[in-house]
């Protein structure tokens, strides 16, 4: 039997109150699949990644994670909400999130902010937790740098500790929403060397960036997200060098 698809996401929708910022978005991620998501500010793409895994919740489609199809119902007060929580989190723990602002706790050193989840979420003892943390902080590395508290830190560095807070959990799918995106120009290349990194070893990433170039060489699939719709996809030669959507080639025209 062959694995189930990672993640699927058929026909989502999204409304807050009157507007409606997406508009039916469906995106299927293959395993090693390095998806980036591309568009204007505004566009819906961290809606889109809200959704996914259930920050925000989606007005209607569906999202099935590694075969799964998470359940909905509409409760007392007419809402969508999820059927079930303990399928959530199951879900959640499949599918890690990077933000732009890095969203450390700041009140644990950074070794503790990389166990916290795998102990309290997965169950796991606490000596496998800081090795796996060990692990990891080596790999996007900064180590030597575990007992500080995240403001002792550069945002690199701070980013890159996310990296290895999410990677802890050993996710399916790792979310990426425009990790780059607050950091000093110099600091961009040190976090997009551990992404690219990640990629190389088919990791499963959907990432929202404004890096051009990573979405380029790095991507396996493009998605151009114009008002919640996606106006373009295919692979980075299509869409970068012979995209058939005049949005996206207004996206891609310089801007002075
Ligand atoms: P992007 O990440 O592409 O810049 P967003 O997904 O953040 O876009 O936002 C898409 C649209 O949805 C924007 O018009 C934004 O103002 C609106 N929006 C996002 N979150 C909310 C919210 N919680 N309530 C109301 N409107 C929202
Ligand atoms: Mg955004």
């Amino acid at each position: 039997m062959t694995d189930p698809l990672p993640l699927v996401v058929n026909d989502l929708h999204k409304h807050f109150g009157e507007l409606e910022v997406l508009k039916g978005v469906s995106l299927e991620a293959k395993k090693g699949d390095v998806i980036s998501m591309i568009g204007s500010s505004g566009s819906g793409k961290s809606t889109f990644l809200r959704c996914i895994n259930l920050l925000e919740m989606p007005t209607s489609g569906e999202i099935i994670v590694h075969g799964k199809p998470i359940g909905f119902k509409v409760n007392r007060r007419g809402q969508r909400v999820p059927e079930n929580m303990r399928q959530v989190e199951a879900m959640r723990a499949r599918l890690s999130m990077v933000f732009q602002g890095f969203n450390l706790w700041s009140h644990m050193t950074i070794l503790e902010n990389i166990i916290e989840a795998p102990i309290q979420v997965l169950g796991m003892n606490k000596a496998e937790a800081l090795e796996k943390a060990k692990h990891y902080l080596q790999k996007v590395g900064i180590y030597e740098r575990r007992d500080y508290y995240p403001a002792q830190m550069s945002g690199g560095q701070q980013q890159r500790a996310a990296i290895a807070r999410a990677l802890a959990m050993e996710p399916e799918v790792m979310l990426f929403d425009e990790p780059t995106s607050a950091l000093d120009p110099e600091l961009v290349g040190e976090v997009l060397k551990v992404m690219r990194s990640l990629a190389e070893e088919g990791r499963t990433m959907v990432v929202v960036t404004h890096e051009m170039a990573f979405a380029k060489d790095v991507s396996s699939q493009v998605v151009f997200l114009h008002k919640g719709i996606i106006e373009e996809c295919g692979s980075p030669d299509k869409v970068f060098n012979n995209p058939s959507s005049e949005r996206m080639k207004i996206f891609l025209a310089p801007k002075y």
